[in-house]
Order: structure tokens, then sequence, then C-alpha cells
């Protein structure tokens, strides 16, 4: 049997809603590595343990990594109960990392099985002599060691090594904050802000407005695509297309172009608000970036919210771009983002949109406009699918079907 240690850094401190904290972070780690084996989860007071059979230790590991909620964990190795296995397995794990001149080690044991003729303390000293004969630079440490190597000897099983610990993300399990939808474009910045809104435990359903025929199928497919990277975080996801066009027509022809982004956006949110309640979620996430654009200027985003009361989540803020740029590489999205194809925005951007709209004319404007009518014919034609994290595979296979 395989097995790692998982901690889980704040959700520790969660009190009742630890079990809940639990059985999500299982759920998900259950779900993602469904394809490998099935991994059985342990749970206990403020860390728990996922063993399995088969699947050596790098794959699960690359998976943990990726996952919410988990602050670090450490891959446990299984040996019998025998004092040369256990130094040997040592040397090995030792043999498998870095080790810096300046470094130092410590080995700390634990004998639960008392018919085990070595106490805790010989075990100690045994193993440390073997691994300080072999890395003679490296000193032994009690108090901050560089390299900490735990040997515990069960009673009713065999005896267990770690050494290297990994970090994860950090965050809170998928699903464990409640439930947003995301507002998605097939630009970089939402992707990232459905991201970092997943790490902290929301739960997401994707929402694209689309506007055929101006857009491509290719814009709306690259927007599915990115639905999948974010599913690699978090579970299969529900995407909402939404119908834009006869929207974007009618503001096109009623407003002037310089008003038209507020308008537009305006529009996207009342419709994010029907979405929400129609799917029971209670927040909207959107990827605006302070002053990146015109319509992400403060007066701009008083004007655009003030159609809404509820929460905009805008984890990017306070983020640059280039931060944005670096975390769409580390994540998977910067390739899929970076092709061409246009969104509904860009297609119908005008040339020079208001920096400082005021409120009181839009929403004169607005009065030439069936908003209700337009809403309630945008929600009727949107459609629905569910995205899993094997969509891009998927996709690839049916085309290379077709040929
Ligand atoms: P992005 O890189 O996410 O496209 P952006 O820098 O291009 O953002 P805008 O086009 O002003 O900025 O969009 C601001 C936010 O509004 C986006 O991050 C996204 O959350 C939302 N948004 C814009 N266009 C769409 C769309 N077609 N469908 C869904 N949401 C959208
Ligand atoms: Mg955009």
């Amino acid at each position: 049997m395989k097995q790692i240690i998982i901690h889980y850094g704040e959700l520790s401190t969660k009190g009742k809603n630890r079990k809940m904290f639990q059985r999500k972070l299982a759920d998900q780690i259950r779900h993602l590595t469904k394809h490998l084996e099935k991994v059985t989860i342990q749970p206990e007071f403020d860390f728990m343990y996922v063993k399995w059979d088969e699947t050596p230790y790098e794959d699960i590991i690359e998976i943990l990594k990726n996952v919410p909620g988990i602050s670090r964990f450490e891959p446990v190795y299984q040996v019998d109960k025998d004092l040369d296995q256990i130094k040997a397995k040592a040397l090995e794990l030792f043999a498998a990392i870095e080790i810096a001149p300046s470094d130092t080690f410590k080995i700390v044991a634990k004998r639960q099985d008392k018919d085990f003729p070595y106490d805790s303390y010989a075990i100690q000293r045994e193993v440390g002599s073997a691994v300080g004969e072999v890395y003679q630079e490296m000193a032994v440490e009690m108090k901050r060691p560089t390299h900490k190597l735990t040997v515990s000897v069960h009673k009713d099983r065999d005896a267990y090594l770690s050494l290297n610990h990994y970090q994860g993300i950090g965050g809170m399990p998928y699903g464990s904050s409640g439930k947003g939808m995301l507002m998605l474009s097939g630009g970089f910045d939402s992707p990232i802000a459905g991201y970092q809104m997943i790490k902290r435990g929301l739960e997401l359903e994707a929402v694209h407005f689309s506007s055929p025929p101006y857009t491509s199928p290719q814009s709306l497919e690259k927007t599915k695509k990115l639905t999948s990277v974010l599913t690699q975080y978090g579970l299969p996801m529900k995407f909402h297309n939404v119908p834009f066009a006869k929207i974007q027509e009618a503001i096109r022809d009623n407003v002037p172009d310089q008003a038209s982004m507020t308008v537009t956006r305006r529009f996207m949110l009342r419709i994010m608000d029907e979405l929400l309640v129609q799917n029971k979620a209670q927040a909207i996430v959107n990827g605006e970036s302070l002053g990146q654009v015109a319509s992400q200027t403060i007066d701009s985003m008083v004007v655009i919210n003030e159609v809404t009361n509820t929460p905009v989540l805008r984890p990017l803020i306070a983020m640059d771009k280039t931060e944005i740029i670096e975390l769409a590489e580390k994540i998977g999205t910067h390739d899929i983002s970076n092709e061409p194809f246009e969104d509904c925005c860009t297609v119908f951007a005008p040339v020079a949109p208001h920096t400082k709209p005021k409120l009181a004319p839009i929403e004169e404007m607005e009065k030439r406009l069936d908003i209700e009518g337009l809403i309630a014919d945008a929600l009727a034609n949107t459609t629905v699918e569910t995205i899993d994290s094997d969509y891009i595979d998927n996709q690839q296979n049916q085309f290379a079907g077709l040929l």
C-alpha cells in the first residue's frame, strides 16, 4: 500500500465545518484520481491519509500539488518491520533529494510496536548513523533541521518512513465557500479570476456571452477549453452560453458609441443576476483589474455596478497584467487565451469609450431599449452544458476522427 499524508492549513481552524471541509476535499481528490485507480481517503483530526496500491507516487503527487485546501503533504513509504529495510529506505529517500553543503538533518522515530527490538531512541541512533555515514558533510540538528526523516513502527502494520514534503496551493476545498458564477470571456483575465476564487473554495459555474454571427465558433470553443482547464482545480463545471448579439445590436443602434460599453456591461450584470437566481448561486465573479481598460475605472464600475446588489467579486482588482499572465502560464490557460479569436466585447468595442460615465444620462439612454424583453429573450435562448477536464482531449479525438 502507498500513502500520502495531507495537511490542510486554514481548514483546521474551521471548527464545526471541519467535517464538511474534509468531505469536499475528499470528493475532489477522488474525482481527480478516478482515471488512475480507486483511492481510499481516511480523515483524521487535522490531517488526512490518501491510500492506494498501484499508481506511482509521482502521479498522485502531481495531482495533489494543485488541489485547493491542501497546504502541504508528505508521501509515506512502507517497508517491513526490519531495521535493515528501514535503513535502506532511509538512504533511498535521501538519495532522491538535493542536499546542499550546509544542510542538516534529524531522524524522528515512533515505536508503537513494543515487540520491535529497537526502541524509538535506538531507531533514531541506528538510522541516523547510517545516514550520517553516507552524508558525512550533513550535520545532525535537533531544533531546525533542513531535512526531517520520520520513521513510524506501527503495531498492526509495517514501518513507515517519510522525508519529502511538498507544498500545496493552499486555499480551501472546492465548494466549501458557497457558489458563484464566473463571467468568462476568452481573454487572459477572467479564467485567472475563476482560478483565484476556486482556490478560495468557491464552487463556480461559467457564463459566456457570445454574439454569433459576429463572433466565431472558435471563440466559443476557446471559452469552453478555458472552462475545462479550470475544472482541473475543481469539479466538472456548468457552462452557460448566453446569446448576446441582439442586445449588442440594440445598443449599437440606440446608444451613442461612447456610452455603449457601460450599457453593455449593465446588461451583462442584469443577466448574471437572473442566472444566479436560476442556479442558486450567491456571487458574481469577473476578471476586472482596476484601471486596465475604460470599463474598469472606479467611475465606470460605480455606474455599471448600480444595476445589482449582488456581491461582485473581482479577485484581480489589484493585480498587474504581468502578474496575471504569469499565473495564466502556471495554471495552463495562457496558450488558450492567446488564441486569436475575438469575443463579443472586442467585436462591438467603441472607438473611444467613456472612462467617467454618469449614471443619469446612461439611465436616460437605456429608456430607448426594451430591457426586460431583450433579457428575457437572451435567457430563453441560453444553453447549458457540463464541461469536465477531459473536454479538450475529447474534442481533439473527435476532430482526429473526422479526418
Ligand atoms: P478578459 O481578459 O477576462 O477578457 P479584459 O481585460 O478583456 O478581461 P473586459 O473585456 O473589459 O476586460 O472584461 C472585463 C470582465 O468582464 C472580464 O474579465 C469578464 O469577467 C467579463 N466579460 C467580458 N466579456 C465577457 C464575455 N463575452 N462573456 C462573459 N464575461 C465577459
Ligand atoms: Mg476581454
